[in-house]
């Protein structure tokens, strides 16, 4: 039977191993990983887990004994360093060399760090992996005063979940408002007004240039435009960088990730890879990009799974993702690529409403505040390509049933 390894033991390539069993796959797994713990879950470390709702064990995609049970070669704090295509082995870490008849890429990818002075001063943090919200729990609380650079989703739910720890939270953002890269001006505002009203302060187009220390240890931020704004610890949230760099000395195509089709294969036919790591195709879109969400994480290890296995493929999602601040569930369906409109339904006030965004007749994304029917609705709309009727979508007298119909 064919031997298949699994480099990255994250949710996607926990989620392959799980996958492969359920679909009948009975040969050989050796899932690598260099971290110290089984396959768990990143989203909860900047939210519940954060807070103290959740704990460690809590957080796995399967209990430590499933791994036994079901016969896989789990290997942990181990990196892989190198592939040979020709010889088809992954070198490791610790010396070993593993042969594969199919290796899946599942290797994530990391914290874009500032390369700026003083980053390396205790107290400048970054949020990727259990080990980095260790860190961060312990250096929030009560009295403490916490900068968050980078004002996207991660950044903002640290500054929710520093508040709920009784900490002081400012957000340090480059640009004009906050969400600029993912959300419309309307939302970004919303997140921004409902923030302050929770006590987060604000920072706006505004540089950092440098972490500012004391023996070592972080006591502000200092912007372009001199002032320091003091705190006991910085995390960083800037965006994150596949991390495709051993595909890339293999020989395997890069463009900002690595490159698989429909299937999730690389331009080598014996590779798959999955997860945040992968630029893929997005049939629905008609073009090419790199995702980085859970959901996208189980599409890809589904797809690899069936095409292990001989399954027909499950057909394409739609691409969507959910962040928690405070009471607000903010859920997102779709990419606006090319949208030319945007539909308000709801009361912003209120903190329930959805923001759509249309190409002529076409829903492309929307984003929904503590609005399930509307996300789910916008989701089914966005995958079957219904022309929708802008009216009726604004007018939340109409159902959102009859908005689908
Ligand atoms: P990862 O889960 O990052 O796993 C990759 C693994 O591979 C890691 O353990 C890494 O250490 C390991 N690795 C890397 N290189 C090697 C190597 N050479 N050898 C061996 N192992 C290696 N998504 C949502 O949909 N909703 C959310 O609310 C949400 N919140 C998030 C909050 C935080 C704080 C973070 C960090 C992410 C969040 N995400 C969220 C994103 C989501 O967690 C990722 O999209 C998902 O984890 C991607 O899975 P992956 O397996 O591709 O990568």
């Amino acid at each position: 039977e064919a031997r298949i390894v699994i480099l990255g033991a994250g949710h996607a390539g926990g989620s392959a191993v799980a996958f492969l069993r359920q679909y009948g796959f009975a040969g050989p797994i050796t899932l690598i990983g260099d971290e110290p713990h089984a396959p768990y879950q990143r989203p909860p470390l900047s939210k519940a887990w954060l807070k103290g709702e959740a704990d460690a064990n809590s957080l796995l995609l399967k209990p430590a004994a499933f791994y036994v049970e079901q016969n896989i070669d789990l290997r942990l704090s181990v990196g892989a360093k190198a592939i040979d295509r020709a010889a088809k082995t992954v070198t490791l870490s610790d010396g070993n060399v593993v042969d594969y008849d199919v290796l899946v890429i599942a290797t994530g990818a990391r914290a874009r760090r500032l390369p700026i002075p003083g980053a390396d001063l205790y107290g400048v943090l970054e949020l990727r992996n259990a080990a980095d919200a260790e860190k961060l729990k312990t250096a929030i609380g009560p009295g403490k005063r916490l900068a968050v650079v980078g004002g996207g989703y991660v950044g903002l739910e640290v500054a929710a979940s520093g508040r709920a720890l009784g900490a002081a939270s400012v957000v340090i953002e480059r640009e004009a408002r906050v969400l600029a890269r993912v959300a419309c001006p309307a939302l970004s505002g919303f997140f921004q007004d409902y923030h302050q009203a929770q006590g987060v302060e604000f920072e706006l187009n505004a540089g950092v240039e440098a972490f500012v220390g004391d023996e070592g240890k972080i006591t502000g931020v200092r912007l372009s435009d001199g002032r320091v704004i003091a705190c006991d610890a910085a995390v960083v949230g800037v965006g994150a960088i596949p991390n495709d760099e051993i595909a890339g000395a293999a020989g395997l195509a890069l463009d900002g990730g690595i490159v698989v089709d429909e299937n999730a294969r690389t331009s080598d036919p014996a590779i798959f890879a999955i997860g945040d790591v992968t630029r893929r195709p997005l049939p629905l879109y008609n073009r090419m990009h790199r995702l980085e969400s859970v959901p996208n994480a189980l599409e890809q290890a589904k797809l690899v799974a069936s095409a292990i296995t001989g399954r027909k493929a499950p057909a394409p999602e739609v691409p969507w993702f959910w962040s928690d601040q405070y009471d607000l569930k903010l859920q997102i369906a779709g990419i606006p690529f090319d949208a030319d409109r945007i539909v308000i339904r709801g009361k912003v006030e209120a903190a329930k409403f959805a923001v759509f965004h249309l190409k002529g007749s076409q829903l492309v994304a929307v984003e929904a505040v503590n609005a399930p029917p509307e996300f789910m609705a916008g989701k089914m709309l966005i995958g079957n390509g219904k022309p929708v009727d802008a009216d009726k979508l604004a007018n939340d007298a109409v159902s959102m049933k009859e908005v689908a119909a």
